[in-house]
């Protein structure tokens, strides 16, 4: 198949050396917690979270959504369009094979990512191994699907302050639910969260064994105060538990 350049808008970090947020770094959860990855984060969400932790992937001046932080972000700063050859050039300027595409949401740009990935995997016989991290909001294509090693997929709850007819979207969540690559991602505050959940997996026929918990938590303090009650949810739930890794090496740097 051959490929034609496209242009993907991609996140600018606000850094003084004013790149694109792609960066070698270490996973800092769900499952593969720990593993060295090459991470691109995508601009750009269909969901407007209150609490989101990138809002600088999509809180736009214009836009006017009023996130917990009070803050709008100027697009032309914090976005950037890279064609395939860019984007596979800068991937691959790290020695690793390990892909984690985030957000955002990646899946908005699936069509777009599908040359990229295929670029890659044409250049080597070593294989990468890709992660898409998601809202579980959207479909993946089956010439998406094709080069995704693993999903992780983090539905919102009803603290996000979204309609739920936006973030829970049954089709999508029915497609993962049965995908033998997909794990579910839930950022847990308190005990309701912890009801919202279970209903979640209920309906959806989610395998506990995929679930992952992690505590809600924007700073290293905030973290270590909840650690321990999401801890003993996972034991009493039987879903599996995750750290926030990235918190406690980098605190809330962003490019790490
Ligand atoms: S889905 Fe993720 S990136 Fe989008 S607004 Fe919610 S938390 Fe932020």
């Amino acid at each position: 198949m051959t490929t034609k350049p496209s242009v993907l808008p991609l996140l600018l970090a606000v850094t003084a050396a004013q790149r694109p947020e792609i960066f070698h770094s270490l996973q800092g959860e769900g499952p593969h917690l720990g593993r060295p990855s090459v991470f691109v984060r995508f601009s750009e969400c269909n969901l407007t979270c209150h609490w989101c932790d990138t809002p600088y992937t999509w809180n736009w001046q214009e836009r006017g959504h009023e996130h917990e932080n009070h803050k709008r972000y100027d697009k032309a700063l914090e976005q950037v369009t890279l064609d395939v050859a860019q984007l596979a050039a800068e991937i691959r300027s790290f020695p690793c094979q390990n892909l984690v595409l985030t957000g955002g949401e990646p899946m908005l740009q699936q069509k777009r990512i599908v040359p990229v990935l295929e670029q890659l995997r044409g250049e080597t016989d070593a294989p990468w191994y890709v992660d898409l991290e998601t809202n579980g909001t959207v479909l993946p294509a089956a010439s998406f699907d094709r080069y995704v090693s693993c999903y992780v997929v983090s539905p919102k709850l009803s603290n996000a302050k979204v309609d739920e007819r936006q973030r829970i979207k049954a089709e999508a969540m029915t497609w993962f639910a049965n995908s033998p690559k997909a794990f579910f991602k839930f950022v847990v505050g308190d005990e309701s969260d912890l009801v919202e959940i279970k209903a979640l997996v209920e309906r959806f026929n989610i395998q506990q064994d995929k679930v992952f918990l992690l505590p809600k938590a924007s700073t290293l303090e905030e973290l270590e105060a909840n650690q321990a009650v999401v801890a003993n949810m996972s034991l009493q739930a039987g879903y599996r538990f995750s750290d926030r890794l990235h918190l406690r090496l980098y605190g809330r740097k962003r490019g790490f």
